[in-house]
């Protein structure tokens, strides 16, 4: 068991969600995404006020909505915070819906130094049990914490559970535990400002240096989810094909099946899917399975996104097709 220890500021950077909700009706469930400032979410958590800490409002938006632009602000500030040597770790305030999708964009691009920690919420701050602000208490507690270890990584803290930024996915569309590492255990738990490890935990440094280059890309590849299922055929596929010439910098790029089982897919896509791949299209295979994800093999025809779910290996192509070298699923 460890104290936070370390002194030094921390940024805690706001984007939205239902952790700066207020409800509409008295009702936890008639509420409005990304009201509160990440001014008043900091100011709601009293441990927080003798702590050296920044606010800085990136964004203000329901995550479901999350697309490039908020992403390349949020990659432009922490490329500014992390640079600073008197700042210790930044924790971004998040919605949940695509917290899965923020954290592997970050722990692809963001170099190797300091913690970044996300939280989010799934009850609106106006309610009378917000888990808000404890769970950004737990966050700003974990960045502290991970400082002073020498630990970088991208972390989600949810319900006193450390998720590795790579595993953390949310499992459940209502309850207020709802996130999970898809088969993989939290890296510690956190309670009360203290932090507990789980032995052999391994945290795992981001793979990146590309904030900067990355903040001025005008937007990502286009890369687009599918699904197999009863009756799929290639029509989506050729329709996304036709939509836009070869010369159009929006055309198609990469496209990820969320695959029947262990990256299987009906047979009446497969034609569809060749002609994109003859067209230049990178096509992964994913699962549309909430655990296991598929895994390669040697006699593999077609890459697989390895763990990652559909919407995370859409992040992860449209980076490495951004970049032209690629990280790639593992
Ligand atoms: N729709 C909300 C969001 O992702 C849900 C949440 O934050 O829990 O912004």
């Amino acid at each position: 068991m460890h104290d936070a220890l370390a002194s030094g500021v921390v940024v805690v950077m706001g984007t939205g969600g239902t952790i700066a909700g207020v409800s509409t009706t008295g009702r936890d469930q008639d509420y409005l995404a990304a009201q509160l400032d990440v001014t008043q979410l900091v100011a709601a958590v009293p441990t927080l006020a003798t702590q050296p800490i920044e606010s800085l409002q990136v964004a203000q938006l329901d995550s479901k909505d999350m697309g490039w632009d908020v992403w390349r602000a949020l990659v432009q500030a922490l490329s500014e915070a992390l640079a600073r040597p008197d700042v210790l770790g930044v924790v971004i305030t998040h919605g949940s819906d695509t917290l899965d999708e923020t954290a592997w964009l970050l722990h692809l691009l963001a170099p190797p130094l300091k913690p970044v920690v996300l939280t989010a919420a799934m009850r609106p701050a106006s309610s009378v049990e917000a888990d808000g602000p404890r769970n950004l208490a737990d966050a700003v507690c974990v960045a502290r914490w991970a400082a002073d270890q020498g630990l970088a990584g991208v972390v989600a803290v949810l319900e006193g559970k450390v998720w590795a930024g790579t595993d953390v996915r949310k499992a459940h569309s209502r309850d207020i535990d709802a996130f999970d590492g898809g088969g993989a255990e939290p890296l510690a738990l956190v309670s009360d400002g203290q932090v507990m490890p789980i032995a052999d935990a391994v945290w795992v440094p981001p793979r990146g240096q590309w904030l900067q280059s990355m903040s001025a890309l005008p937007h990502l590849p286009r890369v687009e989810i599918i699904t197999s299922h009863a009756d799929a055929d290639g029509a989506v596929v050729d329709a996304l094909l036709a939509t836009w010439p070869a010369s159009d910098e929006r055309r198609l790029r990469g496209l990820v099946v969320a695959c029947t089982g262990h990256g299987t897919w009906h047979r009446e896509l497969e034609p569809a899917l060749l002609r994109a791949r003859r067209a230049g299209v990178v096509v992964w295979r994913s699962s549309r399975v909430a655990r296991g994800g598929v895994e390669s093999r040697p006699d593999d025809t077609w890459p697989v996104a390895g763990r990652l779910t559909p919407a995370q290996a859409r992040v992860v192509l449209a980076i490495t097709l951004a970049l032209r070298a690629p990280p790639g699923p593992g």
